[in-house]
């Protein structure tokens, strides 16, 4: 949410003068920051206290070992006056300061790194965050799981919700975006991808290190990072966007299909860009790390595709996915993780847009196979999109469901309505975060009509909604020809494998 650290530049005497000010009449008023943000489904998950506004990672990685080592610096303003904050992270850490002092610190529960400062924090001041570390990341696990995906030739770190525990510490919570510098030494050969726009690239004694700088916020689950040996392709979108893919040398029979998926990334975005409002980010593409996983991730303008998505042929659809996303779930995230509809719901329907375009089944079409396919005795409807809990986030029912309310919703208000919805909401929320319930008021406010009921039918009704209310939503309910899956069907729900824990 906050995204800018204001610094006041003072004269020597003046600072002097503001830090006494500043030092409180007892340290009693100050107290730890909490160990999480507060997230309703994930309450470790994030932290209290603070924001970060920036992120400088300078590592170095060694693929024959898999070990990470390097400083992380953080630029941050405290939210409270802090006598102690968290930190998320995994990897062994050697040192941290605050403000140049060294600290003391210590680990607790699943992921939490506790920092005691020498001095206290008063609420509303600046505080610079020194962490170095090292570790094996595959060696970590937090709650029985890695997101760290070891590959032959090096390792990548994407998953969500959580990703960034096993390569730098931060708060891990999309409510806290922050700019980044990545800069990563590799040995000469090897190379290191992350988001954003590369800087430089430089050699010395058998290291190349390479610099990637994202200098829009960006939520720390996007943040990704992939060493390898990759065969990188450059271009520019229709629009002058830099474009840079990034390829595993090692995709075997999956290679074709993953590049004449990929390479059209600056195509769709330009496409997408037509429904969402102008491209939000300076740099885009997409990377293909030779990894056992099947899933595909948002990473923010560099999404991560598994070779797997494209085991069956090319896969256009899951490149719409994953770039829709950089509109709905980088550039506007969830509030809470709750609001994972306003994320893949979206995505979802931007693939039933893909498969209008292409001629290969309208977004109707889609709706009502998925209102027909489905009994209602099929636990798919259990699932309530808008609010499908921690076990159900990534649940198939988020997806199409979650598009099928927009169908829903589509032809409730016109096309006129909905269209300027879904190009309206990234500019209103830009660089920040949002729930469905904001969504909901959105759409209220553009259609001018009252859409309680739509809502609480579509996504958040455990049941399948009735004949009547598919009669209102025109969804086509029981005609069979619309339990025939569109021509598209097949490659959306390839995509369907998002998440794997
Ligand atoms: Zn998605």
């Amino acid at each position: 949410m906050e995204s800018h650290v204001h610094r006041r530049l003072l004269a020597p005497g003046a600072l002097a003068v503001s830090l006494l000010l500043a030092i409180p009449a007892s340290a009693a008023d100050y107290e730890p920051g909490a160990p999480g943000i507060g997230d309703s489904y994930y309450p470790a998950y994030g932290n209290g206290g603070y924001n970060v506004s920036h992120y400088d990672l300078r590592l170095r990685y060694q693929p024959a070992t898999d070990k990470l080592e390097g400083t992380a610096t953080l630029l941050a303003r405290t939210t409270q006056d802090l006598s102690r904050f968290n930190l998320d992270f995994l990897l062994d850490v050697s040192e941290v300061r605050v403000n140049g002092t060294k600290a003391s610190f210590a680990t607790s529960g699943e992921h939490e790194l506790e920092i005691t400062p020498k001095t206290p924090l008063p609420k509303g001041t600046p505080v610079t965050i020194v962490v170095r570390y090292s570790g094996v990341p595959s060696s970590k696990q937090a709650y029985g799981f890695t997101s760290w995906h070891r590959t032959p030739d090096g390792g990548v770190a994407a998953n969500e919700p959580e990703a960034a525990w096993w390569w730098f510490p931060s708060n891990d919570h999309p409510l806290d975006k922050a700019t980044y510098d990545v800069s990563v030494a590799v040995p000469d050969g090897t190379q290191a991808i992350s988001n954003g726009t590369p800087q430089s690239v430089t050699s010395r004694k058998g290291w190349t290190r390479f610099n990637w700088r994202s200098d829009k916020p960006q939520a720390t689950y996007l943040a990704t990072l992939a060493v390898g040996k990759f065969d990188v392709t450059t271009g520019y979108t229709e629009s002058g966007i830099p474009v840079i893919n990034a390829y595993s040398e090692d995709l075997g029979d999956n290679a074709g299909a993953a590049r004449a998926s990929i390479e059209r990334t600056g195509e769709i975005a330009d496409w997408l860009a037509e429904y969402f409002g102008p491209y939000p980010y300076n740099a885009l593409g997409g990377y293909v790390p030779n990894v056992t996983t099947g899933y595909a991730l948002e990473t923010q303008t560099r999404p991560f595709y598994s070779p797997r998505q494209f085991a069956q042929g090319p896969n256009v659809s899951v490149v719409v996915h994953e770039l829709a996303h950089q509109w709905y779930g980088d550039l506007v995230s969830v509030a809470g993780w709750k609001d994972i509809w306003i994320n893949e719901g979206f995505a979802r329907y931007a693939q039933w847009l893909w498969s209008e375009h292409e001629g290969e089944g309208t977004a109707q079409e889609l709706a009502d196979h998925v209102y027909a396919s489905h009994p209602a005795d099929d636990a798919f409807w259990t699932v309530k999109p808008g609010d499908p809990g921690p076990e159900n986030q990534f649940d198939i029912a988020v997806y199409d469901r979650g598009a099928l309310a927009l169908q829903a919703l589509r032809n409730e208000i016109g096309d006129k309505a909905f269209f300027a919805i879904l190009k309206g909401w990234p500019a209103k929320y830009a660089h920040g975060n949002a729930t469905v319930a904001d969504f909901r008021a959105y759409a209220e406010q553009v259609s001018g009509r009252s859409l309680g009921s739509l809502f609480e039918t579509w996504l958040y009704e455990p049941s399948k909604p009735g004949a009547p209310a598919a009669r209102d939503a025109k969804v086509v309910a029981s005609r069979s020809s619309v339990v025939k899956a569109p021509k598209s069907w097949k490659k959306i729900a390839a995509t369907n494998s998002v998440h794997d824990h």
